[in-house]
């Protein structure tokens, strides 16, 4: 096993690998900038480097830095944690270049599925369903653009390749909209993600975002740990997940989950995965694979018992799963709702010092967070600054352990969207569950009137 590793993030994510770390008796070195410089895990770490200012281009981005960081320090291994680097596959590559283990998939699985038209090309190979649409990227031809539009059917939408986050897409309702949207998205993505490529899928109308967690290591072996619905999203950012999926058939589960697995062994997927579904009248379509450990990861661990970041370290230093899929049972429900440091009304950032943070407890109840009473959060980053899980033998106590626990939570000097949570933990359509993913950004219109 690993002696030291270096957590190449920061926030609540580096605080989970630090508290991984710590468990396993690793020696955790933390890289911060200037603008985390006083955060209570960074002084907790057993090691921490100054890796630049606070612009993350300049520091949690910089390949140059971290990895000299890593150097300094005689660390054995990287962990990137989610966002930042994790999905860079050249960072991955760097890292492994310079000696280090990066702990997460080779760079060219990283690559393979960072590229979604490659990413579906690879899925369908391996007998995973996709959502269906053109074969590959679109070319130029406006021609070829059109008929490829007609027979996949109207609404399609225009995907950049190199697309995330949410951003690069745009749905076309009619072929006199079609080329226009093309080439916008073309141009956006040759803007943003540097590479103009596009694809076309048929829209779908009224999904849900379902999602399955795996885990694979160096010796041919994956399983997967169940589904995880993130249907509750705004702006396709994800806001409250939930594990399992209300109201989906467990064989469907089982045979995508099945299906998943056996792709991960197909192509030598290595770490921690999530495969992304949308999920519409029975059946499962591949959007994207998430190469790295997910902010949601946590309600997976706990209805499966498997420690996710655990376990992506442990196969990182070439050990076996410690268990068979047939081991993996699930048990109860688990609901994680993001806090995020915004206006609940306007959901404008709300960066700052915090003055009062008063978090809940108790039975069935976890909090993922690096916040605490004086805590300054840094208006460089993402708004998130931790996350309720809780969990209970049924939906039904799940969701009453997440109302009693978000009734205790007290947060001032920062707006927060708990009062957003508390509204959504009691409004019937999402307790009656497998709401679709319009379904928060249509409650939230219907809020303002
Ligand atoms: P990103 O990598 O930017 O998150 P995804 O491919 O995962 O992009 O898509 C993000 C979200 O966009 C999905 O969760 C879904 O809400 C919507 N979306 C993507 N593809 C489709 C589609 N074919 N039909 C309907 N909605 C889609």
């Amino acid at each position: 096993m690993f002696k030291k590793i270096l957590i190449a993030n920061r926030g609540e994510i580096a605080l989970r690998v630090q508290r991984a770390c710590r468990e396993m008796g690793i020696k955790a070195v933390m890289v911060y900038s200037e603008a985390d410089r006083d955060a209570k895990y960074v002084r907790l770490a057993d090691e921490a480097v100054c890796i630049g200012p606070a612009p993350s281009g300049q520091s949690y981005l910089s390949m140059p830095a971290i990895i000299s960081a890593a150097e300094v320090t005689d660390a054995e291994a990287i962990h990137p944690g989610y966002g930042f680097l994790s999905e860079n596959a050249d960072f991955a590559e760097r890292v492994e270049r310079s000696g280090f283990t990066f702990i997460g998939p080779t760079p060219e699985s990283i690559r393979i599925m960072g590229d979604k038209v490659s990413a579906k090309q690879a899925m369908i190979r391996a007998g995973v369903p996709c959502v269906p649409g053109s074969e590959g990227a679109l070319p130029d031809d406006p021609a070829v653009i059109k008929k490829t539009a007609k027979a996949v059917g109207y609404p399609v939408i225009i995907k950049a390749a190199g697309g995330g986050g949410g951003r690069g897409m745009r749905v076309v309702h009619t072929e006199a909209a079609l080329l226009h949207a093309v080439q916008t998205t073309k141009a956006e993505a040759a803007a943003a993600f540097g590479n103009p490529e596009v694809y076309m899928e048929k829209f779908l109308q009224n999904p849900r975002h379902i999602e399955i967690q795996v885990l694979a290591d160096t010796h041919r072996n994956a399983v997967y740990l169940g589904e995880r619905d993130c249907s509750m999203q705004r702006r396709h950012q994800k806001v409250i997940e939930e594990a399992p999926a209300p109201g989906i058939p467990r064989r469907l589960i089982e045979k995508i989950g099945d299906r998943c697995a056996a792709a991960c062994k197909k192509i030598g997927y290595r770490g921690a995965g999530t495969f992304e579904f949308l999920y519409e009248n029975g059946e499962f379509y591949f959007i994207e694979m998430n190469t790295r450990v997910q902010v949601e990861h946590p309600v997976t661990e706990w209805i499966s018992g498997v420690d996710i970041v655990r376990t992506q370290i442990a196969v990182a230093a070439g050990e076996k799963l410690p268990f068979t899929q047939r081991q993996i049972q699930l048990k109860g429900h688990a609901i994680e709702c993001r806090v995020n440091a915004e206006d609940p009304y306007k959901f404008t950032p709300s960066p700052g010092r915090i003055t009062t943070w008063h978090m809940p407890g108790g039975p069935g109840v976890r909090v993922d967070s690096h916040a605490y009473t004086n805590y300054f959060v840094p208006p460089n980053y993402d708004s998130m600054i931790g996350k309720i899980i809780v969990h209970g033998d049924t939906r039904e106590q799940a969701l009453a352990r997440m109302r009693t626990a978000l009734s205790e939570c007290v947060v001032e000097g920062i707006k927060t969207n708990i009062p957003l949570h508390r509204e959504l933990m009691v409004d019937a359509s999402f307790v009656a569950g497998g709401t679709n993913i319009h379904y928060l950004e249509e409650w939230l219109s219907q809020r303002e009137r």
